[in-house]
């Protein structure tokens, strides 16, 4: 699965820039002239992360990212602020209301994609190709495999990338919805027993190195993937 960005910005040229920008470096894109375009957007499909211009019509950039934050189906979802202001209190109430970072236009696109991927790498681990590891169990997004020591692990598609989230958000109970939202990317279409079966599976394919006992179910709560257990 690509990793999805959802584009907030009314200047087409701008617009049109930073979706080829990304649509080149291998991102899934999503466009949305004004606020309201980009919540009916977020409510078929969680993108990875927001680029959200400052001057919208209508609602500013400023207040649909503090709308974000306190709506918690998108709260999670990291957003760079796109801005043509270059004084820095614009950046100081940017980062006060929950945006993680902000880029100044104009921009180059390989400034864009550095602050693309160091927000993922902080927000969402589990976004980038940085292999993970946790003691001899080694995800690597690259190659797509699953090794424990030298063994390698028949892994799905859906257990890898739902093991994938896991073991870069450690030691914290996710419910079935908000693994959902997070590792299918939508819980819209999906009933909160299709978690349920993959994470089954997903014991399974750990079952031969015994990391299976990683994945711990927390009765009325959901999963936890807790590293001491190994
Ligand atoms: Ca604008």
């Amino acid at each position: 699965m690509n990793t999805t960005v959802l584009v907030v910005e009314d200047e087409p040229a701008i617009q049109e820039l930073l979706a080829t920008t990304l649509v080149r470096a291998g991102y899934d894109v999503q466009r949305a002239t004004d606020a309201n375009v980009a919540m009916d957007s977020l409510r078929n499909t969680l993108p990875d992360m927001i680029l959200l211009d400052w001057m919208l019509p209508g609602r500013s950039g400023l207040a649909f990212a503090r709308e974000l934050r306190s709506n918690p189906r998108t709260k999670a979802v990291p957003i760079i602020m796109v801005t043509a202001r270059v004084e820095e209190n614009s950046k100081v109430i940017g980062l006060e209301h929950g945006v993680d970072d902000y880029i100044t236009k104009p921009f180059s696109p390989r400034e864009l994609l550095a602050r693309i991927k160091a927000v993922l790498r902080r927000r969402a681990p589990h976004s980038t190709d940085d292999a993970v590891k946790i003691g001899s169990l080694v995800l690597d997004p690259v190659s797509h495999r699953v090794c424990a020591g030298d063994k390698s692990l028949q892994i799905g598609p859906t257990e890898f990338r739902l093991l994938h989230f896991l073991m870069t958000h450690p030691d914290r109970v996710y419910s079935r919805a908000q693994l959902l939202d997070q590792v299918w990317g939508d819980h819209v279409f999906l009933g909160e027993r299709t978690v349920d079966v993959h994470i089954r599976r997903l014991r399974l394919a750990l079952q031969p190195s015994n990391h299976d006992k990683l994945i711990r179910t927390v009765r009325g709560s959901g999963y936890i993937l807790i590293i001491k257990s190994i």
